[in-house]
């Protein structure tokens, strides 16, 4: 063993004794072990036995500009040693927050020019919840405080952000959702669609907005949060028509639009957000994720001149520790400069984006494929027994997902399920050769999964 780390058996053991894991089965925990990662270079990490593997999915959708970048280290080590911690309440400030906020304002679009900063996309979104209600309370309308989301999908894991998500799973633990928020119906037409076209569909399931605004009461509702594309919940890539009559809805009954950028933010989807791929003119942005690349938690509400202006005319009692934590801020600063510099975003839109959508939509080719959707470099493909009639598989969902996973595993790719799509969020840095390996390693996975299940 070359690394100065004890044998990996005794790893998982000290892991399953101690370690409580976020979304993790205990009792596989304690059978299987952990997978143990030690390190990370570009787009490959490499486990405890020293095995090379490729991250189809980015850490968590956040590293965007690949593992291991020395500039980060040392702009995280000058930092540390010249202002390692100081707060942002009370009237006081530091440069990177300064600096970092300007580049924000800057590279974001439309008039989102002032940041709240967060530890994570979570707090993040319990900032924007908490803020679209003070914006409406200032506004002298203070029973405007429900907000709209939509089932499946995903907002983080705190009891606001969870409730502002529409995991059922998660509702079902700790008594969610919270009062004050209402869900509708994803656009997910490869499940849902039944015979409607993905057009007709896209347009029904947006007007569910406008149902639920009319039900709850124009004047009561804030606000309606939602993903570009849903990530978690198997990267969902709204048909066109979904879009621009959910910002016609918006629009009609002047309500607050929270764009949830946290994966779709930095890149993602060929542009710099998701926001300016679907024109979706939000009032307020939840960022996190591929703001750092990862490296240091962070998160951020960018909100719009009039969110700020409403917002800032009383003290908004809201904080947190970290916002703008130094250290973390001039790593997020150094990412965006290195992201900027390596002209990152336009090589995703205009080279190896096109070139993984095109060996990524030649999957649905195999059998036990039916839709390949892709939008940048967020993809996904659902896994059927029966392309014609998108069925589903007669075991329980997941298993098929659980088994094209684990395959994947086996030939070093990562790549992740959502009950039985398949999903990746590679690094943006991805380069041509590495996009080749990865999708000869899915279809070998998709080989021997589609073997198993016959
Ligand atoms: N929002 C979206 C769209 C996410 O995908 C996530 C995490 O995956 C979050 C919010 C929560 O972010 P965090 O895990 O940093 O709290």
């Amino acid at each position: 063993m070359s690394e100065n780390h004890l044998p990996t058996a005794e790893l998982q053991a000290l892991d399953a004794a101690h370690h409580l894991h976020p979304f993790t089965d205990g009792d596989e925990l304690n059978t299987k072990g952990a997978r143990i990662i030690t390190r990370a270079h570009g787009v490959y990490l490499t486990d405890s036995d020293g095995i090379e593997i490729l991250d189809g999915m980015a850490g968590l959708w956040c590293v965007n500009i690949g593992y291991g970048r020395e500039e980060m280290a040392e702009v995280a080590a000058r930092q540390m040693r010249q202002l390692s911690f100081y707060n942002t309440f009370f009237q006081t400030s530091h440069p990177p927050a300064i600096h970092l906020a300007a580049k924000l304002a800057e590279i974001v679009p439309g008039d989102l020019n002032h940041v709240f900063f967060n530890g994570s996309g979570s707090d993040s979104n319990d900032t924007n919840l908490r803020m679209v209600r003070v914006y409406w309370a200032l506004k002298g309308k203070p029973e405007k405080s429900v907000v709209i989301s939509r089932w499946n999908g995903y907002h983080g894991s705190t009891m606001g952000a969870a409730s502002l998500g529409g995991m059922k799973g998660m509702h079902k633990q700790g008594g969610l959702p919270i009062p004050g928020i209402a869900h509708i119906n994803q656009p997910d037409w490869w499940s849902e669609g039944g015979d409607m076209t993905p057009e007709e569909f896209g347009l029904m399931r947006a007007r569910e907005l406008e149902e639920k605004i009319l039900e709850i009461g124009e004047d009561k509702v804030a606000a309606f949060i939602a993903e570009p594309v849903q990530g978690a919940g198997g990267v969902i890539v709204p048909p066109d028509s979904y879009w621009p009559e959910i910002r016609r809805i918006l629009d009609k009954y002047g309500i607050l639009f929270i764009a949830d950028e946290v994966i779709c933010g930095f890149g993602r989807t060929g542009n710099w957000f998701g926001s300016q791929t679907f024109d979706l003119r939000p009032d307020i942005m939840t960022i996190a994720k591929g703001l750092s690349s990862g490296y240091l938690p962070i998160g951020g509400s960018m909100v719009s001149d009039e969110v700020a202006r409403v917002v800032n005319s009383d003290e908004f009692a809201h904080g947190y520790t970290y916002s703008a934590h130094p250290v973390a801020a001039a790593v997020a600063l150094e990412n965006l400069r290195i992201m900027q510099d390596e002209k990152i975003v336009d090589t995703v839109r205009s080279d190896t984006g096109p070139y993984l959508k095109a060996k990524w939509e030649a999957l649905a080719k195999h059998p036990m494929v039916g839709e390949a959707k892709i939008v940048g470099m967020m993809a996904s493909i659902a896994l059927t027994p029966d392309k014609a009639s998108r069925a589903k598989f007669a075991a329980k969902e997941g298993t098929v997902g659980l088994i094209c996973r684990e395959r994947c595993f086996a030939n070093n790719l990562v790549m992740r399920h959502v009950g039985d799509r398949m999903i990746i969020s590679p690094p943006l840095v991805i380069s041509r050769a590495e996009i080749d390996l990865l999708i000869e390693r899915a279809r070998k996975a998709l080989d021997e999964t589609y073997e198993k299940v016959q």
